[in-house]
């Protein structure tokens, strides 16, 4: 099977109860966002974008305007997308100010000489070609307020270095989509408020090409989600679509991706996985993942 196909996932962490269904109906409208635009015979790479794009706007997840606050109580974003056939890259990090990262990366990706900006110089760069930064205030969502708060309280308690243990109830919402089109093209894109509390500046695994995310038209288009700074070190996307082929399924090569990440660098997460035929898969190793999966057949949802 080589038909189009989409799937997003809304991160892998312990999900509270109360969480899940928003998370779920959040995937399933970006899946069927990004399923239309396929539908309707549009490009992998337009799929993605947009998909990303819906969730960075709908305040449920950690990215846009659901972004966590870092140590300062300042949203800093970070966005990446690649392009399958022509291995074009846009990526951008620790951007303040700016609700759609996405579509800045998307716009950097077009420039033959660029492809990966970061602060200040990324906001500058984006407001010259059309996206102005949004007022800081506006990115502030009243859930993340109260969750640094709280963070703020228990850090002023018990002294915890930002790199200690991985608890997986750490809150991490961010968001990816990867998707395969009627020509078969395909391509990646995530997007993140990165991980709760974290010093500004800090940069993970997202925007990190072959790490958050990865395409490549011969293998196949991987978004991952989890912590960031063990993610990095298996370059969790770029393995998982090695492995595709050799694997024979998306869902077995994710599954192998994930052992790597827990085996050598003691790391948890989740991707979503999709190659040049057959069906995408969604696996983790967290308590929950949040994922939508588009076909031609319907769009289906879970958080689970
Ligand atoms: N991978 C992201 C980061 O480390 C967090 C996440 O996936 O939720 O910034």
């Amino acid at each position: 099977m080589n038909d189009p196909a989409l799937m997003v996932h809304g991160g892998a962490w312990d999900i509270p109860l109360a969480e899940r269904p928003p998370h779920a109906e959040g995937c399933r409208e970006a899946a069927a966002l990004g399923g239309r635009i396929l539908a309707a015979g549009g490009s992998a790479l337009e799929a993605v974008t947009e998909a990303v794009a819906l969730m960075e706007r709908s305040g449920v997840f950690d990215a846009g305007s659901g972004s966590v606050l870092n140590a300062d109580g300042a949203v800093e974003v970070d966005a990446g997308v690649m392009d399958g056939a022509t291995l074009r890259i846009g990526a951008v990090a620790a951007m303040p100010r700016t609700l759609h990262p996405i579509r800045v990366a998307r716009l950097l990706m077009d420039e033959p000489e660029l492809s990966f900006l970061v602060g200040e110089g990324a906001v500058r760069w984006a407001d010259e070609r059309g996206i102005p930064p949004v007022s800081p205030e506006s990115l502030r969502h009243p859930r993340e307020l109260a969750r640094y708060e709280t963070l703020r309280a228990e850090r002023s308690t018990v002294r915890r270095a930002f790199s200690g243990p991985i608890a997986a109830d750490r809150p991490r919402g961010t968001v990816g989509a990867v998707a395969r089109d009627a020509g078969g093209g395909l391509a990646a894109a995530c997007s993140t408020g990165g991980t709760p509390f974290k010093p500004p500046g800090r940069v993970g695994d997202t925007p990190v090409v072959g790490s958050g995310f990865f395409a490549d038209r011969q293998w196949g288009a991987a978004a991952c989600t989890g912590f960031g700074e063990t993610i990095l070190k298996v370059q969790l996307a770029r393995l998982a679509c090695e492995r595709l082929i050799p694997a024979g399924s998306a869902d077995a090569a994710a599954l192998e991706a994930l052992g790597a990440l827990a085996a050598r660098a003691k790391g948890l997460g989740g991707l979503v996985l999709i190659g040049p035929y057959g069906r995408p898969a969604a696996r983790w190793n967290t308590p929950t993942m949040a994922y939508g999966r588009w076909t031609p057949a319907g769009v289906e949802a879970e958080c689970s």
